[in-house]
């Protein structure tokens, strides 16, 4: 091959192919904890790692080790592993570059068990981490310190959409010889390729836009193959989140539509952003896609599409917020993001209610602030849905 085949094209192949004994075409789900040898030459150079082969399920398993060559693909890494969920791809990683007395930069406005991770249970162990509060690289370069040993954030951030610019905040590592490590849940990679761009471990919970169907916890970790090997050996088998093999057969196959769903998602996303900036009951659109969003410019640069997370305030307040997740009727009040329906969520009386209120607003989750995840169905059932929950 004279060229790696296109974003599409691997989303359906890459990692996968027939099963050479039985020619079944889609990948089996290896529902088996153990593996058995020929022979006890053969079993001790299994686990001597002198030959490859399976052994045990929480060691590798074959329909995981699918997954895990499809995301490398995906994410342009040299190699990838598969974890239970997003949580243990995050915690995992981080761990596999921190020691005691080591320090961490980090965006502030991160997925709110990543940040509790990185601020309660990191110094149990004698390592810390500090937040920079805004998406501006100079912040970040401010915070660094002699014992800094990771930079981590996410590109857009939760709930308010914010853009990092990606490269710049490479540049700012590479200077520096810091490991750069990456969430690209919120984009996935039909939207952003963070290792093309100098990130050097991309991180994801499969659960949202890669399974894409609300039916699968998973987590990912790609990056370097030497990094990736020493995590799988030397720290995620011990911890032991590893994925189920049928969920990883579930984010195999939602990943074969990933681009289909993107697109669509991408789509029906913009016009309800523009719907909702031009509707009086509105105050305020956070979306990337319109002009008037302030990393407009960065995420055109960095992004295929402007992705399919909206955030609005609405007039009123708290309970105005509130009452526009009460009344709509396609959308479903749940957490999560990046499936097939269209979700809300009303981020104050919900996934910020134990941020302090001045924090909150700090981080621009205002009382009225309503996040939207929405899905493939058809964009005017979505419009005349908020359209009748704004009426009131
Ligand atoms: C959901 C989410 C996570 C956590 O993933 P789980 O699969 O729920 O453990 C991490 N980061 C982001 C951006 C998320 O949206």
């Amino acid at each position: 091959m004279s060229h790696p085949h296109r974003f599409e094209t691997q989303a359906v192949h890459a990692g996968e192919a027939p099963c050479p004994a039985t020619g079944a075409l889609d990948t089996p789900i290896y529902q088996s904890t153990t593996f058995v040898s020929a022979d006890s030459d053969e079993m001790a150079s299994v686990y001597g790692e002198e030959k490859f082969g399976y052994m045990y399920t929480r060691y590798g398993n074959p329909t995981l080790r699918a997954l895990e060559l499809k995301m490398a693909a995906l994410e342009g890494a040299e190699a990838a592993l598969t974890t239970a969920s997003g949580m243990a791809a995050i915690s995992s990683a981080i761990l596999g570059f921190i020691q005691h007395g080591d320090h961490v930069v980090a965006s502030r406005a991160l997925y709110g068990a990543a940040y509790h991770f990185l601020h309660q249970i990191l110094p149990r162990f004698g390592a810390s981490a500090t937040f920079v509060a805004s998406t501006n690289v100079e912040e970040f370069e401010k915070a660094l310190r002699p014992n800094t040993r990771l930079i981590y954030f996410e590109t857009p951030t939760n709930p308010v959409l914010e853009i990092v610019d990606i490269a710049a905040l490479a540049s700012l590592a590479r200077s520096r010889q810091i490991p750069l490590m990456m969430d690209n849940t919120f984009a996935s990679p039909a939207l952003q390729k963070p290792i093309s761009e100098g990130v050097q471990v991309v991180v994801h919970s499969a659960t949202k836009y890669l399974c894409g169907h609300g039916d699968a916890l998973g987590g990912i970790i790609a990056g370097p193959g030497q990094f990736v090997d020493s995590l799988r050996h030397n720290l995620v088998r011990d911890l032991g989140g590893v994925l189920s093999p049928f969920n990883a057969w579930l984010i195999l196959r939602g990943i074969h539509t990933l681009p289909l769903r993107m697109a669509a998602q991408c789509e029906n996303a913009r016009q309800i952003a523009n719907f909702l900036q031009s509707h009086p009951r509105v105050d305020h659109v956070n979306y990337p896609g319109l002009p008037s969003h302030p990393g407009h410019e960065t995420a055109r640069k960095q992004m295929k599409a402007f992705g399919a997370m909206i955030s609005f305030e609405v007039q009123g307040g708290y309970e105005t917020g509130k009452k526009v997740m009460d009344r709509v009727k396609i959308f479903a009040r749940a957490a999560s993001l990046g499936d097939t329906r269209s979700l809300i969520v009303h981020s104050a009386s919900t996934s910020h209610r134990a941020v302090p209120r001045e924090q909150r607003l700090a981080m621009g989750v205002s009382e009225g602030l309503v996040r939207l995840s929405v899905g493939v169905e058809a964009v005017d059932d979505l419009l005349e849905d908020l359209d009748q929950a704004l009426a009131f």
